[in-house]
């Protein structure tokens, strides 16, 4: 551990190699002052114009206020905990944070200040990373307790020229439980010369334990307006040119992150077309960024809403044609619907610095346009359909079918005009029907349903087939013979007054005598009730059953319900209503066409040759094997 803090200053001979890689805190070594003009001549803008003090700091206000007060009170808490997502300006807090710990003013009088001078002894070695009582730790590269020991170790040494020994361990989540246990003895009971600054990205990693010593701060993500003002100021220092729309893609790829951005930057400023007087395009951006550009996202979301396929594929073919990754361009949708929709939701928006150039004009005309529900139902099929084409073998041809769908949105009504025509048109609601091909069957079978369902249907005194005579017994409040009819027997013949049956083993014994007493009662005839080993038609739940998974299956199929699939995400069908199917869930039979009748039977005599074929919901029954 010698030589590591130099608190026990070792001679140069006896100095350990150096590391491999940054030594635990090896930038603070007060390292041999590098050769003069080699270094790199060209520094990334986020080094070069990195902030030195709170001023200079960006979006991060209400931190900064309070810090100010901290220092401006003399009551600052003796750790911090940093979190934020990258590139927000966590580790830049912490050696500001430093610097106000342990500037000593342009006169050397001075004590702990919120604005340090940055020409001090100490302000200028921490500014260069060789402060030796300012010490960096990357937690992600040193994560075990012997690594934590060595802070612990070092923090009962005095500072060596500062007042205050600061350790900054950067990515803090990374740590050990053990680490944390170690360092948590000395958060309890801190050296007076001694402050902690961690930073984490993943705040819900670290201990409670810990946590509940530090003083926490949240770095926000840096809003988009102030961070195209800050490239601005930047591209102006450096004395490059820049689009405000150029800068705009750029605040808004960044997400947030300052350093990402000025990585954009920098990139941009190297990729410049024509040369060092050229200006920064929004073209030239969005090609590096893979992005379409703006004006091309609100062309694509005006034929997607007026419901142009055709302009839209042309649209995004032009897109692909200049290099834009087509997953990124239905992205670029996904936000402009969730600006529009702010745009509705908050009209001042329109007014507001916040929103760019394009979004305040054609945003708002779009946002005008187009309805609440309308937007909320492209956000989902969006959101549906970028997830898709990430996990699509064909980007393109999974984002095009995307858009074609989207270009539908306009012909779907509201959800709840769809559940009203669903319900109300006779067409529709006979779903039951065979819906594919439009066949003669299917025809007919929505015709026949919609005539029937108007019928009243008075309880026959003769029942005409074994539904009906099921639904006598029901009629007779004979609830427990019902379900065993329903549920328990096949129906082998049916041939009044005789009925021949196939009941199962859970049937009761007296199930043929209690029948033929009840059809007695109602109907004053002698039924005879024969019990047969044949096999018989399906009972009726499971014809009931059958019937339903064939509605569902064609209600599937039926083009308005497949639009209502797709635009709402894990919609599913639950059940279908088919207002012409009786209590069994199966459509009427046709009251002179004999139920038992086998499906291959011939029409009896003077049949109507419309009637010819048997219902289609008998149609799909499988006798069972
Ligand atoms: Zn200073």
């Amino acid at each position: 551990m010698s030589g590591l803090f130099q608190d026990d200053p070792a001679p140069p001979e006896m100095l350990p190699e150096p590391p491999a890689g940054p030594g635990l805190f090896g930038e603070a070594l007060p390292v041999v002052p590098p050769p003069a003009e080699l270094a790199t001549p060209y520094r990334v803008l986020a080094r070069k114009y990195r902030p030195t003090s709170f001023a200079d700091l960006i979006g991060q206000e209400a931190m900064v206020r309070t810090l100010r007060n901290a220092f401006a009170a003399g009551r600052v808490a003796h750790a911090f905990m940093l979190t934020g997502v990258r590139g927000v300006g966590k580790t830049t807090t912490a050696r500001i944070i430093a610097r106000c710990l342990n500037c000593t003013g342009p006169d050397g009088q001075g004590g702990p200040t919120a604005d340090p001078c940055g020409v001090c002894g100490e302000c200028r070695a921490i500014l260069a990373d060789r402060h030796p009582d300012v010490m960096e730790m990357d937690a992600a590269s040193r994560t075990g307790v012997d690594d934590v020991r060595e802070i612990i170790e070092a923090t009962r040494f005095r500072p060596l020229q500062a007042r205050t020994k600061v350790f900054i361990v950067d990515e803090v989540h990374m740590l050990s439980r053990n680490a944390f246990n170690a360092l948590l003895k000395t958060l309890e009971e801190p050296p007076p010369h001694v402050k902690f600054v961690f930073a984490t990205t993943e705040l819900r990693k670290v201990p409670i334990t810990v946590l509940s010593r530090c003083q926490r701060f949240d770095l926000r993500r840096v809003r988009v307006a102030e961070l195209t003002a800050h490239f601005a100021r930047i591209s102006a220092a450096e004395g490059v040119a820049a689009d405000p729309a150029a800068l705009d893609l750029i605040a808004r790829a960044a997400d947030g992150s300052v350093r990402d951005g000025l990585s954009m930057l920098d990139q941009a400023i190297a990729q410049r077309e024509q040369g060092e007087d050229a200006p920064i395009t929004a073209a030239q951006v969005a090609e590096m960024l893979g992005l379409a550009d703006r004006e091309a996202v609100f062309d694509l979301m005006d034929a997607v809403m007026a419901g142009k396929p055709a302009a839209a594929l042309t649209l995004t073919e032009r897109a692909y044609e200049r290099g834009a990754d087509l997953g990124l361009l239905l992205a670029d949708l996904l936000e402009l619907v969730h600006t529009l929709t702010r745009l509705k939701a908050i009209p001042e928006l329109r007014s507001s610095t916040e929103l760019p150039e394009a979004e305040r004009t054609r945003g708002a005309a779009l946002a005008e346009r187009l309805s609440v529900p309308v937007l909320a139902r492209a956000w989902q099929m969006l959101l549906k359909g970028v997830g898709e084409v990430e996990f699509a073998p064909d980007r393109r041809a999974a984002a095009e079918m995307v858009l074609i769908r989207l270009c539908h949105i306009a012909d779907l009504p509201p959800p709840g005009d769809l559940v009203r025509r669903l319900t109300a048109s006779p067409g529709v609601s006979g779903l039951a029907a065979p819906a594919g091909g439009g066949g003669n069957g299917g025809t007919r079978m929505v015709a026949g349903g919609a005539a029937l369902a108007a019928e009243p249907t008075p309880a026959a005194p003769r029942p005409t087939s074994f539904r009906a005579v099921a639904a006598l017994v029901a009629e007779q409040r004979e609830a427990l013979l019902h379900a065993h009819l329903v549920h328990s027997v096949h129906l082998v013949r049916f041939a009044p007054p005789v009925i021949e049956l196939r009941p199962l083993s859970d049937a009761p014994r007296d199930l043929a005598g209690k029948l033929a007493a009840v059809l007695l009662g109602v109907t004053g005839q002698r039924w005879t009730i024969a019990l047969s080993a044949e096999p018989g038609e399906p009972t009726l739940a499971e014809q009931g059953s059958a019937a339903d998974a064939g509605r569902r299956a064609e209600a599937a199929l039926h083009p308005l319900v497949r639009a209502i699939l797709d635009a709402f995400p894990g919609a599913r069908i639950e059940s279908v209503h088919d207002a012409a199917a009786d209590a069994y869930g199966l459509p009427a039979a046709p009251p002179d066409l004999p139920d038992f009748a086998p499906i291959d039977a011939e029409p009896m005599d003077g049949e109507p040759p419309d009637l010819s074929e048997p219902p289609a919901a008998f149609a799909q029954m499988e006798p069972e094997p």
